[in-house]
């Protein structure tokens, strides 16, 4: 039985390649979830298109009102006014405030964070880190990013950019270089991208032909050794990340997201495990676990709701 309409949560998620929307029961069941390109949402006016597809996640639930819309959006963002500071995939958004549209169209309170952050609430909450207050999360997938959940709230730093945790220094000499400007980040090693890039050098793929992470995990699930090492590889550069996580911020447990870290944990999770058993502070690696995410494609949803959650409960999260 469906929680009452005023006990609902609309979750948005505006991601860099999908945008979805979903409605959510404050138990973290999704009762409806629409997605469409990000290509799609910026056909016209983001902002009305967002909404738009805010209203067909409640008609897919049959509600008409929510008690709190949550946002989470592509960029580090002030929290408090939904602004992005920066978004390279929605630039109209850029330096712009969400909240009070966001709030006239819906008719409640809002809340929202950079979508890293809203994850890591959803999986701390509701995913691999529930019943779990000190929670850190990794997301795998083109680039690196990551959410700290501390005494289960987001920690956000004094400007809201905590927790960039693809841009922790692994190679510190000779190290590809980042989109940040760095060299040798783990984003630049072991993101999808960094790991296409070493695999394609690994195997000596021509730079005409088009080849992904997957295509490297498909090659070592086949037994290939060179792709095997390039995913060894990926396990020690995350594991160290993983490791400084765990030494700087003791958590109880570490969930690795994301396309690469779930759809590859089979070649990542059992490496990353053993690199943190022997590296990390021996009082440290004992107790923390490191586990994959579980919310899936709907974790951007559940996350924002959460953060919708929070404005509605009063907490400062
Ligand atoms: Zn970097």
């Amino acid at each position: 039985v469906a929680a009452e309409a005023g006990t609902l949560f609309l979750g948005l998620d505006a991601g860099g390649t999908k945008t979805a929307a979903g409605v959510v029961t404050p138990a973290g069941e999704v009762l409806s979830h629409v997605r469409i390109s990000t290509a799609e949402l910026r056909l016209g006016d983001a902002l009305a298109n967002l909404i738009e597809l805010g209203r067909r996640a409640m008609a897919d639930a049959g509600v008409e009102r929510v008690a709190a819309v949550g946002a989470a959006l592509p960029g580090p963002a002030d929290a408090a006014e939904l602004r992005l500071l920066a978004a390279p995939t929605i630039p109209e958004w850029e330096h712009v405030s969400l909240a009070a549209p966001l709030r006239e169209a819906f008719r409640c309170p809002v809340a929202g964070d950079n979508d890293a952050n809203a994850a890591a609430l959803g999986e701390a909450r509701f995913g691999a880190g529930r019943g779990r207050s000190q929670v850190v999360y990794f997301t795998v997938s083109t680039g690196i990013g990551g959410g700290i959940v501390a005494d289960g709230r987001i920690f956000r730093g004094a400007r809201g950019t905590s927790a960039e945790l693809g841009h922790q220094v692994i190679l510190p000499e000779g190290g590809p270089p980042c989109g940040c400007g760095g060299h040798g980040c783990l984003e630049a090693l072991a993101s999808g991208r960094g790991i296409a890039a070493r695999a394609r050098q690994a195997l000596g793929v021509p730079s005409g032909e088009p080849f992904s992470a997957e295509d490297a995990a498909r090659l070592a699930r086949a037994g290939n050794t060179a792709a095997l090492r390039v995913w060894e590889d990926t396990a020690l550069y995350l594991g160290i990340g993983v490791c400084n996580a765990v030494n700087l911020l003791d958590p109880e447990v570490v969930v690795l997201g994301g396309g690469v870290a779930t759809g590859a944990a089979d070649l990542l999770l059992p490496g990353v495990r053993r690199v943190v058993a022997e590296r990390c502070m021996p009082r440290l690696a004992r107790p923390v676990e490191v586990v994959t995410a579980e919310l899936g494609p709907a974790v951007g949803v559940v996350g924002a709701a959460c953060l919708a959650m929070a404005a509605v409960e009063g907490a400062e999260l």
